[in-house]
Parts: structure tokens; C-alpha cells; sequence
């Protein structure tokens, strides 16, 4: 392990932290690489201080310019895209080709942020009455604070930031303590390419960081994605404290295979849905509902035949399909669940509990594994396994395979496999879940859409990036003025102002 801590940045500068730090880890090798810090209170303070020192400023800096920062930032970030998929891979364990696919959906952010100027110019309405104009601003809400997962340690934290600070808020982000070197470098090159000291602050930390934040004044919003458990405890806490919070929780995504689907293209989709990053996606497909035992039975042994071709290994080696999961801690939990499914009956078709990666022995790794016959009272079922693990459950036809979906707790993510787009028409219009797919397993929206789940898997009303994210980062106000003629004295009106 190097001596490294990875601590803060603050108010434009590198801040090391000299109290309690936590290891990093190579999930690869199962060895740590260095450490980061866990910022204290005081230093959490210091970063809303920053922020709230470089509000004014930069509120009233026009969009135009703060626009002109975003497009260097992309630039910026372009130039150093491998770098930072090595980042991610060393720390978070996926592959390298995957981790530059997160970096590219979060690049997209940016370059939906520099369009700041078209989407703050706000609406505009002339003679609301006689000589009155009225028109509704958009204006920044001041310090707002992003809290991170782990899976997406770049692109999650840049739904967030380049949105917010376009719009003219300034930003403390808490990322997650497993994988905090990218988020730390990014903030580096958002420097570079000229934003003021202050705007963009990155802590990393706990609980206790976390907890700063929900509880000072000066924070106005919290925007927060990961675990529903922790979604909720902020989402209560923010609010209980007068903040605007937006969190996003976790996911049991459900894939429905139809009988008139295309087979090979479905297990296709299938593969990378359910074991693309090991499994630790929100969007992950872990559900497939194959409707009719046939449809089950030709899903369950194409599976099982690509399972027994992907390729898992270090995610440094791009022919890799798969890498480790993050943590050993998440490997054992993961492997915990696949027990459970066997105790609870479930027919383990293929079973990843034995693998070894030669010369990763110690790398926190875990094969694909494929339920087959999974029924909605099973733990393996209802719980987010956020591993590689797929279910299949065997419907008998759709409507019971939508009431699966509309019943569980969770509504992030869904796909229909399907030749028939009046069925399809049926289940987009009709599906209680936040994010569908026609033939497409993993619908996140482009950057110009928003981002967000139904029922658990989002508390809050809007949901992240797009058009809603300069609703949640922006306040609305509505200016309605008049300029009566001089020297013209008019009666007081004692009815109420209408356009009568
Ligand atoms: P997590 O909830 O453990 O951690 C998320 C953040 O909360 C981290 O920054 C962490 O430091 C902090 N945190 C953890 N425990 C805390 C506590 N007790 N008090 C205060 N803060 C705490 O999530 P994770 O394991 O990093 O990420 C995986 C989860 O995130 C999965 O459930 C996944 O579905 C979810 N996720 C959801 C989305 C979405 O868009 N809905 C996207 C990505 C990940």
C-alpha cells in the first residue's frame, strides 16, 4: 500500500485531514491501495463556509459565463477519460471499457449544462393585464450539498454538480468513502478550467459527514443517491430540517421475456443487463420474468450456456466481461444470498460461489449465478442482492408478470422483451416504475431527460439531471410590474386583481 491519503478539496485547495481515515482497496487483488480521510465536523464546516462564501459571486456571474466554464470542463474532461476509467477501475473493480461508459453518460451532463443560458431564461408573459407584465425567474438556491454511492463514483456525482452549479448554486460533495480518488481528481480539473474557488467542494467522509450536512443551516438542498435505507433516513432528516431533498434509493429491476420475444437478442441483453459491472447497477436487470414454461425453459438454457462463456477477471484487462465485486465485505453478502436461494428452494442453475481468478486469488470475485423457479415470498426475490446474481421467475402470463412488478416495493427499472408493440404500448403505459424499456434492458434516460425511480426507489419528487434538475436546483420567483402613466391619480381598488 503507497502512504497516500486521499483527503479533501476545499475552497480550491487540497486538504489533507489528519483524523480518522479508512482503507481504500484494489478489489482486484483484495489488497488496500491507500487510504482515505473521514472528514471530522470542522472540516465539513469549512467546506460549507467556502461555498457560502462564493455564492454571491458567483449567482450573479451570467450564465453565459458560468457556460463558457462548463465547455473547457468537458474539454477538460475529455482529454483525461482514461485516466480517470483507471481510477475507477483500480478502486471500484470494473472494467475499464465499463467505467469509461459511466464517465461518458456523465460527460453528457456537462455538455447538457452548457445550454445554462437557453435553460434559465425562464418565462415571460406581456399584458398579463393593463400595461402589467409578469415573468418567473429561475433563481439558485445557494449552498446545496450531493451525497454519492459507490457504483458510479463518477457519473452519479456529475448528475449532480454540473447541473447545480450552472444554475448558480455552490456545491459540497460527500462521495462515497470506497472509490473517492475520480470524484477528487474531477473536482481538480473543474478547477483548471476556471471555476472560482468555492463553487465545487468535495469532503469525503462518513456518517458523520453526511450528518454535517443534513443538519447545517447553511445547506439548502441535498441531492442523494444509494441504498433505499439510507435514501430514507436522509430524505426524513433534510426535510425535518427545512431542506429541498431529492434521494435515490435502490432497485429490483425486472426484465419480462414474452413468448414471441426475440430469444438470442433477449439473452443477449440479458447478460450485460444482469452481470455488466458485476450486478452493482440501480438500473441492473436481476429479475427476468419469463412468461409461459416454455419461454422459461429456452430462456434458462441460453443463460446458462453464455454464463458458462463470460470472462471474469481483473478489470485493468479489457477482454474481461465481468470484474469483482467492491468490497470483500459485499462479495460475502452477496455469496450469504446465494445460500439463502438454496435454502429457501430455488433451483440453482449455474452457482459462481467457487470461483478463482488465477493470480487475483485474493480479489473479492464472484462467478455469474442463475436462479431458475424464484417465487415472490423468497428473500432472494424481494431483497436487492446488488451482486451477479439473476432470478428467474416463471409467470403464466403477462398481466401476472406485471402484477409481480406492481407489487414489489421497488420501482426503478423495467424492460419488456417483445415482437408485439401493442403489448408493449400496454406495459409502458401501464407499469408502475419510473424507467422503461421496449427491448432495451437498461433504459437510463440521455442526459436531456431526467433520471428516477417509482414507490422505494425514489423519495422526493424530481428526479435527477435534465429538465427537473434545474426545477430542484433553482427556485422559482414571479415578478409581475407595472408602470402607470405619471401624473395620472387612480381610485383604490378594493375587489380583488383580475383580468376583468
Ligand atoms: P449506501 O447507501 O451505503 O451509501 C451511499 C452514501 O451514503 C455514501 O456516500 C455513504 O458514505 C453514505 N452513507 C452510508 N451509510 C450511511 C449512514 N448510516 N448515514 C449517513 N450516510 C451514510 O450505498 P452504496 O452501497 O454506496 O451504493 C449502492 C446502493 O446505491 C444500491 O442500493 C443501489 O441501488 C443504489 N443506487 C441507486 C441509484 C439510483 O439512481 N436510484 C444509483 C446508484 C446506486
Amino acid at each position: 500500500m503507497s502512504n497516500e491519503t486521499i483527503g479533501h478539496f476545499i475552497n480550491g485547495q487540497n486538504v489533507p485531514d489528519s483524523g480518522r481515515s479508512q482503507d481504500v482497496f484494489n478489489p482486484a487483488t483484495g489488497q488496500a491501495v491507500r487510504k482515505v480521510a473521514l472528514a471530522a465536523r470542522s472540516t465539513v464546516e469549512d467546506a460549507i463556509a467556502a461555498a457560502e462564501a462564493a455564492f454571491p459571486e458567483w449567482r450573479n456571474t451570467p450564465p453565459i459565463k458560468r457556460a463558457r466554464i462548463m465547455f473547457r470542463f468537458k474539454e477538460l474532461l475529455e482529454q483525461n477519460a482514461e485516466k480517470v476509467a483507471a481510477l475507477i477501475t483500480e478502486e471500484h473493480g470494473k472494467v475499464l471499457h465499463d467505467a469509461l461508459g459511466e464517465f461518458q453518460r456523465g460527460v453528457e451532463v456537462v455538455e447538457y449544462a452548457c445550454g445554462a443560458p437557453e435553460l434559465l431564461k425562464g418565462e415571460h408573459s406581456k399584458n398579463v393585464g393593463p400595461a402589467i407584465d409578469s415573468w418567473s425567474e429561475f433563481q439558485p438556491l445557494g449552498v446545496v450539498a450531493g451525497i454519492t454511492p459507490f457504483n458510479f463514483p463518477a457519473m452519479v456525482p456529475m448528475w449532480m454538480y454540473p447541473m447545480a452549479i450552472v444554475c448558480g448554486n455552490t456545491f459540497v460533495l460527500k462521495p462515497s468513502e470506497r472509490d473517492p480518488s475520480a470524484p477528487l481528481f474531477i473536482a481538480q480539473l473543474f478547477q483548471q478550467a476556471g471555476l472560482p474557488d468555492g463553487v465545487f467542494n468535495v469532503v469525503n467522509g462518513d456518517r458523520e459527514a453526511v450528518d454535517t450536512l443534513l443538519a447545517d443551516p447553511r445547506v439548502q438542498a441535498v441531492s442523494f443517491v444509494g441504498s433505499t435505507p439510507i435514501a430514507e433516513y436522509i430524505y426524513s432528516t433534510g426535510s425535518a430540517n427545512g431542506k429541498r431533498v431529492q434521494a435515490l434509493g435502490g432497485a429490483k429491476n425486472h426484465a419480462i421475456v414474452m413468448p414471441d420475444a426475440d430469444m438470442d437478442n433477449a439473452v443477449s441483453a440479458l447478460m450485460g443487463a444482469a452481470y455488466g459491472s458485476c450486478g452493482e447497477r440501480c438500473m441492473a436487470i436481476s429479475v427476468a420474468v419469463a412468461v409461459g414454461d416454455d419461454t422459461a425453459d429456452a430462456l434458462v438454457s441460453k443463460l446458462k450456456d453464455e454464463l458458462a462463456e463470460l470472462k471474469v477477471g481483473n478489470g485493468n484487462d479489457n477482454s474481461n466481461n465481468m470484474g469483482p465485486l467492491v468490497t470483500g465485505e459485499a462479495r460475502d453478502r452477496v455469496k450469504g444470498y446465494i445460500d439463502l436461494g438454496v435454502e429457501e428452494g430455488a433451483d440453482l442453475v449455474v452457482d459462481g460461489r467457487g470461483l478463482v481468478v488465477e493470480g487475483c486469488e485474493e480479489g473479492f470475485f464472484l462467478g455469474g449465478t442463475l436462479f431458475d423457479r424464484v417465487t415472490q415470498e423468497m428473500k432472494i426475490y424481494n431483497d436487492e442482492i446488488f451482486g451477479p446474481v439473476l432470478c428467474v421467475v416463471r409467470a403464466q402470463n403477462m398481466q401476472e408478470a406485471m402484477d409481480l412488478i406492481d407489487n414489489h416495493e421497488y420501482g426503478n427499472g423495467t424492460c419488456i422483451f417483445t415482437r408485439d408493440g401493442e403489448a408493449a404500448r400496454y406495459f409502458s403505459d401501464n407499469i408502475k416504475v419510473g424507467m422503461v424499456g421496449v427491448n432495451v434492458p437498461l433504459p437510463v434516460p440521455v442526459a436531456y431527460h431526467s433520471f428516477g425511480g417509482w414507490k422505494r426507489s425514489l423519495f422526493g419528487d424530481l428526479f435527477a439531471y435534465g429538465p427537473d434538475s434545474v426545477r430542484f436546483y433553482t427556485r422559482r420567483k414571479t415578478i409581475t410590474q407595472r408602470w402607470p402613466k405619471g401624473g395620472v391619480r387612480e381610485k383604490a381598488q378594493y375587489t380583488f386583481p383580475s383580468s376583468n
